[in-house]
């Protein structure tokens, strides 16, 4: 898979994901991310990329003009037109099946916005999607992007040192994920759960199973419609919701 990121600032992209697991990735082609200067794109005598929004308000925009020649450039050289993100608090929260469907693309390209954002008309002529990372505001497309990129990046075949490693993960299939332990067995007066360190395979996982459901229950209920469960696992959700009406 291949991914292009349009930014202002290649540098600071280049720096985080050349890092760990996506860096790995990078240097073995289980994917290509390249990052894209957008100033490069601009015609005037001082690169300028922005300018003030008309009707007025606070800020600077950028200008659609060196975000279209990016994406041009872009597309000449996938040959394929990109799938085209625009990172925008404005677009609709990011979520593990998104990325998921994102994974299965071929080219996708992402744009970083800078100052008070993007001007419309590019928005509307080139962009597919825009998405959001939460109902916050930060300063640049950068991070968003890199938060996409990453979670893109992780779901594709050999980035990660276990095969399907992200399966049992939070929200992979609508679950948080249980709570886990590592050495040493006691630590603070505290102990690992007993079944743990068993070695019973079936039960480790029916802990597993039900601690998810448990945690997801307490703090994110709402997943828990689109999870896939068990009969016996339904029963165990019944049981809880139960308990908690009880108290
Ligand atoms: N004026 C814009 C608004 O109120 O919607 C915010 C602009 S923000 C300061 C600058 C850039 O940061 C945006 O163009 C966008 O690319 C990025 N950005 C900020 N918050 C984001 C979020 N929650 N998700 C994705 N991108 C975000």
């Amino acid at each position: 898979m291949r991914i292009d990121i349009m930014t202002l600032f290649p540098q600071m992209c280049e720096a985080v994901m050349s890092e760990s697991i996506i860096g790995r990735a990078r240097n073995t082609g289980k994917v290509e991310i390249n990052f894209h200067q957008i100033r490069d794109f601009a015609i005037n005598k001082h690169n300028q990329v922005d300018d003030t929004p008309y009707g007025g308000g606070a800020g600077m925009l950028m200008m659609p003009q060196p975000i279209y020649d990016c994406f041009m450039k872009i597309c000449d050289e996938t040959q394929e037109r990109p799938h085209l993100i625009y990172m925008s608090p404005c677009g609709k929260t990011l979520n593990q099946e998104r990325v998921k469907e994102l994974s299965e693309m071929e080219n996708v390209a992402i744009l970083c916005g800078r100052y008070e954002g993007v001007d419309q008309r590019v928005i509307d002529e080139i962009v597919d999607e825009e998405i959001s990372i939460g109902d916050y505001v930060v300063t640049g497309g950068e991070m968003p992007a890199m938060i996409l990129a990453d979670a893109i990046s992780r779901m594709l075949p050999g980035v990660l040192s276990e095969p399907e490693g992200f399966m049992g993960e939070s929200h992979y299939s609508s679950l948080l994920e249980y709570p886990q332990y590592t050495k040493p067995p006691v630590w603070h007066d505290m102990e690992v759960p007993p079944v743990l360190a068993s070695g019973h395979h079936a039960n480790i996982k029916k802990w597993q199973r039900e601690r998810a459901i448990e945690r997801t229950l307490e703090r994110r209920p709402e997943l828990l419609e689109n999870a896939e469960l068990s009969k016996k696992e339904k029963q165990f959700l019944e049981e809880l919701k139960n308990n908690k009406a009880a108290k």
